[in-house]
């Protein structure tokens, strides 16, 4: 791995799956019981703020009792040591990356220790229930939501993405299908630009057949394999 500089790393529910976290992928459309539509849309929320605040207030407390596994344990080392630029983008909303020690982590689909002004568009780390309608901190309304990308919704800060993606020497899926847009598309946008394309992902994916190399494992086996190659 001589002249890699630049890494972009995507990480998605597989390295988070080995935390004890479940995702809607896991059972059919269902997250817990509940269908996605009713839980992670805009309409959903407009249709039943409660139940939705219920949801996430739950999945907030969970979040909060789990602890990195040694996948995001290398990749913390990875962000310690790597000298070079290197961007951890995830679409997980958990903060076990940054609970294990990683700085350069970018979350396209939010924070469930965030909560989201609707009035005046500010984020403030929130570790509490939403259920009760607490006050903004900014501004004092009472319009308080979770900081998270529902479908129908734009991921965040595309634009620090692509940028990444166009200076990238190497692009690492690890513990995502390659299924869900415009996650699935970085591999053929990072190919485009010159860079390696690397998958680390505990079945082949629908993405696969775009990766230069795919590994098949657990990501707390691979991850901590990839990073010491890494390393040398
Ligand atoms: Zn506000």
């Amino acid at each position: 791995m001589e002249s890699i500089r630049n890494i972009i790393v995507l990480t998605g529910a597989g390295i988070s799956a080995e935390s004890g976290i479940d995702t809607f992928r896991d059972a059919g459309g269902l997250w817990e019981q509940h269908r996605v539509e009713d839980v992670a849309t805009p309409e959903g929320f407009a249709r039943d703020p409660q139940l939705v605040q219920r949801f996430y207030d739950a999945r907030r407390e969970a979040v909060q009792q789990v602890d990195p596994n040694p996948a995001h344990d290398a990749l913390a080392l990875l962000d310690q040591r790597w000298e070079g630029e290197l961007l951890i983008v995830t679409q997980n909303v958990d903060d076990l990356h940054e609970r294990a020690g990683a700085s350069r982590v970018l979350h396209m689909h939010g924070e469930l220790l965030s909560a989201l002004c609707a009035r005046c568009e500010t984020r403030h780390k929130w570790s509490e229930s939403l259920l009760g309608q607490p006050a903004c901190p900014g501004c004092g309304e009472k319009a308080l939501r979770p900081d998270v990308v529902w479908f129908g919704e734009m991921p965040y800060q595309m634009d620090r993405i692509y940028a990444a993606l166009r200076r990238a020497d190497l692009f690492v899926s690890i513990g995502t299908s390659g299924a869900v847009y415009p996650a699935a598309g970085f591999v053929r946008d990072a190919r485009e630009m010159g860079a390696k394309t690397l998958e680390l992902n505990l079945e082949r994916s629908e993405g696969s057949y775009w990766f230069e190399e795919s590994r098949q494992g657990r990501a707390s086996k691979l991850v901590p394999e990839w990073v010491a190659e890494m390393l040398g």
